[in-house]
């Protein structure tokens, strides 16, 4: 797909962001393209239309950027998975492991229904570790996970096609 090449190049490598040795991937350059951020969406929404998904679940914060526009072309609903605390309502929690230490992810009960098709999104996949504990929150909640997307795919997740023995969709590895 040609359109890949220019969401590459639009994506800006940080050197030693947040922290001193890491390569931090920066999606807003992508965003300020409109022609590469609507590319985007595009490739996702040819690949998911027609599939009967009803939920697009976001991961925060930049799964909550490309996965409304998704939504809104499939006719699904859109589900927040918050950081811990975020939230207002009765949410069901989901704990991960990251590098250092561990994280949350929240999603509201009665956001999901039993027997729905789900497509998760977020900006990226590193270890996986997110995208395994929002696997997880859709299952609690009886849905099933057709697939989870990324836009960029960094090489600590080389060589892995599923999680949880769901299958992850890659439109770039990192540079
Ligand atoms: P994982 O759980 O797969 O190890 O890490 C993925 C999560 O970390 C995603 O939610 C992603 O937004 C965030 N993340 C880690 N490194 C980067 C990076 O270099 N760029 C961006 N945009 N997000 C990152």
């Amino acid at each position: 797909d040609p359109r890949l090449q220019g969401i590459s190049a639009a994506i800006r490598v940080v050197p030693h962001f947040p922290k001193p040795g890491i390569m931090f991937n920066d999606i807003t350059t992508l965003l300020l393209r409109p022609k590469v951020f609507k590319d985007t969406v595009d490739i996702l929404v040819e690949r998911y239309r027609g599939m009967g998904i009803s939920i697009v679940a976001g991961i925060e914060a930049r799964g909550f950027i490309f996965g409304p526009p998704v939504a809104l072309a499939l006719g699904a609903k859109f589900v927040p998975l918050r950081k811990p605390k975020k939230l207002p309502g009765q949410v069901i929690s989901e704990n991960y492991v990251l590098e250092y230490g561990t994280d949350c992810l929240e999603m509201h009960v009665g956001a999901v229904q039993p027997g729905e098709h789900a497509l998760i999104i977020d900006d990226l996949v590193a270890t996986g570790g997110t995208l395994c504990a929002a696997i997880r929150l859709l299952e609690r909640a009886g849905a099933e996970v057709d697939e989870c997307a990324c836009i960029i795919g960094l090489p600590k997740f080389k060589g892995r096609c599923k999680l949880n023995g769901k299958p992850v969709y890659i439109l770039v590895e990192c540079r």
